[in-house]
């Protein structure tokens, strides 16, 4: 079934000049960009977007270092999208990432870990609607 998931190229990647190979494995994987931008965040919208976890003890730490610099965010398009991402971009502790995924080449460490991916259906559209409305959408 055709699923929508939305995709952050976090602040560590886009810093080190990694935007480019990391949608190109989301290409190479076959999923659509259906909209995209890049975009600064404040610390407030990083603590919106980060709402759910905001009783973890990295939630000051996680959004200071998603407000830290741009953030590339994309929402992405295929059959079973939101899994096919999760898997493209393997375990939040890249120690524990399988080979050849996003984090496992690419992260620094649990928190600097190169990409988010909405991790289900609802949360998949309140994220995508977080950051994009109706017209910046294609299709
Ligand atoms: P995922 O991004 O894989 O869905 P979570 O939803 O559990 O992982 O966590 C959200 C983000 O919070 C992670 O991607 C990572 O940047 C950060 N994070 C998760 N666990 C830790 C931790 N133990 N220490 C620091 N940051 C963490």
């Amino acid at each position: 079934m055709s699923e929508r998931t939305l995709s952050i190229i976090k602040p560590d990647a886009v810093e080190r000049n990694l935007t480019g190979a990391v949608l190109k494995m989301i290409q190479d994987e076959g999923l659509k960009v259906v909209a995209m931008k890049m975009i600064h965040m404040t610390k407030e919208q990083a603590q919106g977007f980060y709402a759910v976890h905001r009783e973890r003890p990295f939630f000051d730490s996680l959004t200071d270092f998603m407000c830290s610099g741009p953030v590339v965010v994309a929402a992405l398009e295929g059959d079973d999208a939101i899994a096919r991402y999760r898997k493209l971009m393997g375990a939040t502790n890249p120690d524990n990432a399988d080979e050849g995924t996003i984090r496992k080449l690419f992260a620094l460490d649990v928190e600097k870990n190169t990409v988010h991916g909405s991790d289900g259906p609802e949360t998949a559209a309140v994220e995508i609607s977080y950051f994009f409305n109706r017209l910046e959408m294609v299709g």
